[in-house]
């Protein structure tokens, strides 16, 4: 098996959810970990923790829709260590409504993070990969990237796309893996961000069975670790009882 211990791995909106889970678990098997975020005040107390439990950590704020952002994240990281291994790209938000209540500005915000976010990481991670000849993106996308529902139209949009490109990319380049992982519902932050009151209350029924974003972690370490030479090119976790 390739080790975790020593790669280094950027992991994007690391201040909750299954970043932060990712984070936990890939420090904890010697990987060194570089969190970007916009909220650099969870980031620090992460590090903290981190460093507190013998692991290597660091932090930088990011704002994934901001390219500039994105190449200093992934530049401090190759300053810092030399080279990168993985990159995932896991940001996201899913402020889910109906198409009739048009809010636009949501929309938007989903294209913005979901999409673009996910390009500018790959725009600033794969040339550096192309040099050295290895890396690896793991590009979260979700169950709504394979089926879509009802107030999740423009969200499970996004998440197609991911798949989308990260196929392509992977069609696309022999000495670099990218992993698309699609979570079921998972414990995390993510649904603070639906301001539809009818999409929200449909939300907290489906989200009883949510797994703990822990579950989510150990499918990025099982991609990580595997031979060089294999790419486990798609996984989806979700909860056992989940009839999506
Ligand atoms: P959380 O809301 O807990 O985490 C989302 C993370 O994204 C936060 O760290 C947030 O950090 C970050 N983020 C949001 N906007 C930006 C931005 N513009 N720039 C940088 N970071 C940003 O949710 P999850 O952990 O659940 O979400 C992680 C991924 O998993 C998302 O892509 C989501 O779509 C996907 N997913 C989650 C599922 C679930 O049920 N939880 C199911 C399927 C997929 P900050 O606000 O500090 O910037």
């Amino acid at each position: 098996m390739s080790e975790i211990k020593n790669k280094v791995v950027l992991i994007t909106g690391a201040s909750s959810g299954i970043g932060e889970a990712s984070a936990r678990l890939l420090a904890s098997r010697g990987a060194h970990v570089v969190l970007g975020a916009r909220r650099t005040d969870r980031l620090e107390t992460l590090v903290t923790a981190i460093g507190n439990e013998g692991g290597s950590a660091h932090y930088k704020q990011l704002d994934v829709t901001q390219r500039n952002d994105m190449e200093e994240f992934v530049g401090f990281a190759q300053k810092t260590f030399g080279r990168i291994d993985v990159i995932v790209n896991n940001a996201g938000v899913m402020p889910l409504s109906k198409l009739e209540a048009l809010k636009v500005d949501e929309w938007n915000r989903m294209i913005d993070v979901n999409i673009r976010g996910v390009l500018h990481g790959i725009a600033a991670g794969l040339p550096i990969m192309k040099e050295q000849r290895f890396g690896q993106f793991i590009n979260i996308s979700s169950i709504g990237g394979h089926t879509v529902s009802p107030t999740a139209a423009v969200y499970c949009a996004t998440k197609f796309a991911v798949g989308a490109i990260s196929e392509g990319l992977r069609q696309e380049v022999s000495d670099i893996r990218v992993t698309v992982i699609s979570p079921g519902v998972t414990e995390s932050e993510l649904a603070d961000s639906i301001s539809d009151s009818e999409a929200r209350r449909g939300m907290q029924d489906f989200r009883q069975i949510a797994i703990p974003p822990e579950a989510i972690a150990r499918a990025i370490a099982f991609a990580i670790e595997q031979p060089d030479d294999v790419d486990v090119s798609e996984i989806i976790v979700r909860p056992t009882a989940s009839p999506y």
